[in-house]
């Protein structure tokens, strides 16, 4: 554009009435563009008199501001002729933050503002995560230390009993150390999650070991297990012992439920993409405000529950880029879903 005007301020006197209208018609259609570009931009950018007085503004300057732009200056205080940068916090139209520079243009000013409010949000985002992992570090610190005395007491507990066999408040102190035993490793768990090492497998070996654990606990409730497998299933990629865990914290719930000589129906199964695991349960089902914030943390409706099973259920079934819902009927019955991908389907384009 420099050129083009140099070409013409050296030849303006030779030029006739029609060339200078092409000329003219030229430099309009180049004017017209630039302003385009000025209004259209998402940045505000407002040109100062060396006066301080507003020259022009584009419509994303009045809209970043929430005000006429001579308003806003008086507050701006913007230094004329200078470069600067400052933040600026506006709460009108909408609350954000305002990146405001200005820049030296001959006798004008340039003034440039920029909406960086997500930028700073994500800043702040990271901090607050960094505190969290501190407090969570603690927290796992002292899960761990409360755990080794714990284990002290309980093996002198064991000692005392074999001394005293039967005695009603050795047992009792077991079974208190016992739970806390158990809230412990899942307060550990919730809070030092272990990547899961994957192998190729399938969706029901782990299920059937976590069966065969806990078949006296289902034999001594009179409880019916209809376990439905076919007999080929899709690879995936699993570790199976964390899956055992899914299983077991899913079967538990199940059975707690549930009241004696109830039933308890999985079935196994896969298409296209997923294995899928059905848990089904005729027990006492879920409230629909609970089944909202059901994989949630600390959410618990039993006594001696820890709400923790099913929050961490769900991130060892994310963990393997599957997922886990529920479905549930107050009074009668819950089914739990879990699908992860075939091995061939791991990686898939999102839309
Ligand atoms: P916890 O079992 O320690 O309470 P969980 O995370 O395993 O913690 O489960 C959270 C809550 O979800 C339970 O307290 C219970 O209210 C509800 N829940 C989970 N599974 C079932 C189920 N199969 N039937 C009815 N309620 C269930
Ligand atoms: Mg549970």
């Amino acid at each position: 554009m420099r050129d083009f005007f140099k070409g013409v301020r050296r030849r303006i006197g030779k030029l006739d009435a029609e060339q200078l209208r092409e000329q003219y018609r030229i430099i309009s259609e180049e004017a017209e563009f630039l302003e385009t570009l000025f209004s259209t931009n998402s940045d505000g950018i407002i040109v100062l008199d060396e006066k301080g007085a507003p020259m022009r503004a584009n419509p994303a300057a009045r809209e970043l501001l929430g005000m006429a732009v001579a308003d806003a200056l008086k507050w701006l205080e913007v230094p004329l002729g200078a470069a600067s940068r400052r933040e600026l916090a506006v709460s009108y139209p909408q609350a954000r933050t305002l990146e405001v520079r200005t820049l030296p243009l001959k006798s004008r000013t340039l003034v440039y503002l920029r909406d960086i409010t997500a930028e700073k949000a994500r800043g702040e985002e990271e901090l607050r995560l960094g505190a969290t992992k501190a407090v969570r570090d603690l927290a796992a610190g002292v899960a761990h230390e409360i755990a080794n005395p714990l284990n002290a007491i309980s093996l002198n507990l064991q000692l005392l009993e074999r001394e005293h066999p039967g005695d009603g408040s050795i047992v009792a102190c077991r079974e208190q150390i016992a739970r806390l035993d158990t809230i412990l490793r899942g307060f550990l768990q919730a809070l030092r999650p272990t990547r899961p090492v994957l192998a190729p497998g399938n969706i029901a070996d782990p299920l059937k070991n976590c069966l065969e654990t806990m078949k006296r606990q289902f034999e001594d409730r009179c409880i019916r297990v209809v376990l439905d497998v076919p007999a080929a299933l899709p690879g995936v990629a699993i570790d199976k012992a964390q899956f055992e865990q899914v299983y077991f914290n899913l079967l538990k719930n199940a059975l707690e439920a549930i009241p004696d000589g109830g039933k308890i129906e999985i079935a196994v199964s896969s298409d296209d993409n997923d294995a899928i695991v059905e848990i089904a349960d005729n027990g006492q089902g879920i409230a629909p405000d609970q089944l909202a914030h059901l994989f949630e943390p600390y959410r618990t409706t039993k006594d001696k529950g820890t709400g923790l099973g099913l929050m961490i259920s769900a991130r060892i079934v994310r963990d393997h880029g599957g997922t886990i819902s529920a479905a549930s009927r107050l009074g009668e019955g819950t089914v739990f879903t879990i699908r992860i991908p075939r091995i061939e389907r791991r990686i898939r384009t999102l839309a």
